[in-house]
């Protein structure tokens, strides 16, 4: 592939988005998000996160015409069998709130005194549209869930997010020390390390 200057981001999740300029523009990767292309979201269908990736990856890619990233991720509780999962936007239901999403996991969570959690990361980047061997890569947060919410930055479940190593939830970490520990910037990381073997 030729050097990759510019990418459509497969998601109309403002978070994510941001997480993305952050990592990709440094290596002068300019990221469109899907929308500002007038591409819609497409259908998350599938059981785990690696397929969700790559139907979202290969959607944005057919309809643009640009290698395409996406990203499928969410957070499993142990005591929950792994839920909310791949169903994390959508844990509460339609419309998608990330409050309503967290009142729900801390209700399904009381009584429960098994709070680990991980968040779980997939991405897939399709040079085109077609492309047979897509690059995947993966990464994995661990921390607990606590009762009541710290800290304004981040989103999604952050604020209930509590990181083991440095005490603070995903909302209180300043973005750099967010993207140094999480599952996306893992994720990214081993992504930009397979880039740098392509030709
Ligand atoms: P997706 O768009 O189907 O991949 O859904 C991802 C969902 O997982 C988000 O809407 C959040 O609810 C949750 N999630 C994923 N990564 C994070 C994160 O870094 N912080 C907080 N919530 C996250």
């Amino acid at each position: 592939m030729a050097a990759l200057s510019r990418l459509v981001l497969a998601s109309g999740n403002d978070g994510k988005l941001r997480e993305f300029r952050r990592l990709l523009e440094p290596l002068g990767i300019e990221v469109v998000a899907q929308g500002e292309l007038g591409i819609a979201e497409t259908d998350e269908p599938h059981p785990t996160f690696v397929e969700n990736a790559l139907a979202k990856a290969r959607h944005a890619s057919r309809i643009s015409r640009l290698p395409a990233l996406a990203d499928d991720s969410g957070v499993c509780v142990a005591a929950l069998s792994g839920v909310p999962g791949v169903q994390s936007a959508r844990y509460a239901g339609e419309p998608r709130s990330d409050r309503r999403n967290n009142e729900k996991l801390i209700a399904d969570l009381a009584g429960i005194d098994d709070r680990r959690a991980h968040y779980y990361c997939v991405l897939a980047l399709m040079r085109h549209g077609e492309d047979p061997a897509p690059i995947l890569a993966e990464g994995r947060w661990d921390g607990t869930i606590i009762d009541a919410p710290r800290g304004s930055g981040g989103f999604g479940y952050d604020p209930f997010f509590l990181d083991l190593e440095s005490g603070l939830t995903g909302a209180e970490l300043p973005p750099e020390q967010k993207n140094a520990r999480s599952h996306r910037g893992k994720a990214m990381r081993a992504l930009i390390a397979r880039l740098g073997q392509e030709t």
